[in-house]
């Protein structure tokens, strides 16, 4: 049996079941399941706001589009995010017209504070954070930064679906302005593809909420449920997009929550493994290792000197590692920003995907560790 590095378990019997409510009721886009969901999250993160849409990336894009709008950014404004991170978190500061500037990385592989004071200009208006790997690394710190220097900012939490701090959801925190999950398909909490964006302020959420559905100032499902015989009329606000989130992925999304925390207990007793079987390794670095907090542990990363070579070892096991990232300012793109974060360059050269999800026996984790320590010594 080979072992994949990311792989969604689903509660298949009672995703069905949810689903076939959707198709029994003939509501399967927008509402219904999409409104229980976003009820659901906001219960189980404390967020006050969430809006259910069809990926992290339309998210990120909204939560730049929203606070541009809302803020008077010019186009040029910058935006400081991590080079260390998928290609949709700079990708957002471009999509409004806005210069992504990169910070480095601590030994979180997060932003690290005082990289992004350096960072900062008199056209800086927000920094981009990822918690990577569902870590908060120094958060607490960018908040305060961002608050002194009167920048926005947005949380990527795409994986950080049940990471909690003394109990408390990160995205949640006061000084974080907009927080975006990922439910795509290998995420903690997977469905097919699909987000939630969590605002702190009421009005960015109700603005958001239009944004997200073509400019339209009252939904379909809201229309269909509310009285009278205006149901029909509706305006147009912005030119907005369709990132709606729909019925069926939340169904999926709905029953996937439940096991949350559950999947994530035993993503740390998987990581805890590992920590105990490369700790005595003086040639392997663990990224975040004895980390405090209750962590979602999305990935498990290990610094490694050869990772090419670890990489085809292990798939002559038929264990299949992965690389979450690559310097971003390794792409085309973003080369612009070459040389300006060494310690995210160096890394992301030796870093390591270690496989870790529910499928994943203590056996197999225990032979993972034994093929890397044999190999790499
Ligand atoms: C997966 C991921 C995204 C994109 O999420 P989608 O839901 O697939 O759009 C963005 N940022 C990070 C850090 C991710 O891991």
């Amino acid at each position: 049996m080979s072992i994949q590095v990311l792989k969604p378990k689903f509660e298949i019997d009672e995703c069905l079941e949810k689903v076939r409510e959707c198709l029994e009721k003939g509501w399967t886009g927008m509402g219904f399941k999409t409104v229980e969901f976003e009820e659901a999250w906001k219960k189980y993160t404390g967020h006050p706001h969430a809006y259910y849409i069809n990926s992290d990336t339309v998210g990120l894009h909204l939560a730049v589009k929203i606070l541009k709008l809302q803020n008077g950014w010019q186009d040029g404004d910058e935006i400081i995010t991590t080079p260390i991170t998928f290609v949709s978190t700079p990708h957002s500061i471009l999509y409004e017209n806005l210069h992504a500037v990169f910070a480095d990385v601590d030994e979180y592989l997060c932003l690290d504070p005082v990289d992004v004071e350096k960072k900062i200009t008199n056209k800086t208006k927000a920094v981009i954070f990822v918690g990577y790997g569902g870590r908060v690394g120094r958060l607490e710190e960018i908040v305060a930064l961002c608050k002194k220097h009167g920048l926005k900012l947005i949380l990527d939490a795409a994986h950080m679906s049940g990471t909690r701090v003394n109990g408390v959801t990160p995205g949640a925190w006061d000084g974080v302005d907009v927080t975006v999950y990922s439910y795509q398909a290998v995420k903690n909490l997977p469905t097919g593809d699909s987000g939630m964006i969590c605002f702190a302020d009421a009005e960015n959420d109700s603005i958001c909420r239009k944004m997200a559905w073509l400019g339209i100032n009252k939904d379909t499902y809201a229309r269909t449920t509310s009285q009278g015989s205006y149901k029909w009329k509706y305006d147009v606000d912005y030119v907005g997009y369709k990132y709606n989130g729909n019925a069926i992925m939340a169904a999926i999304g709905l029953v996937q929550l439940n096991y949350l925390d559950r999947d994530n207990a035993r993503r740390r007793e998987i990581v805890a493994r590992y920590n105990k079987g490369f700790e005595k390794n003086a040639k392997i670095q663990i990224v975040g290792a004895n980390y405090p907090d209750e962590c979602s542990y999305h990935i498990y990363e290990l610094v490694v000197p050869d990772r090419e070579a670890l990489l085809a070892e292990l798939a002559t096991h038929e264990i299949y590692g992965g690389v979450h990232y690559r310097d971003n300012t390794e792409y085309s793109m973003y080369r612009y920003a070459q040389g300006t974060c060494p310690h995210a360059h160096k890394v992301s050269q030796h870093l390591i995907t270690m496989p870790l999800h529910m499928w994943l026996s203590d056996e197999e984790v225990d032979e993972i560790i034994r093929v890397v320590n044999n190999f790499v010594k």
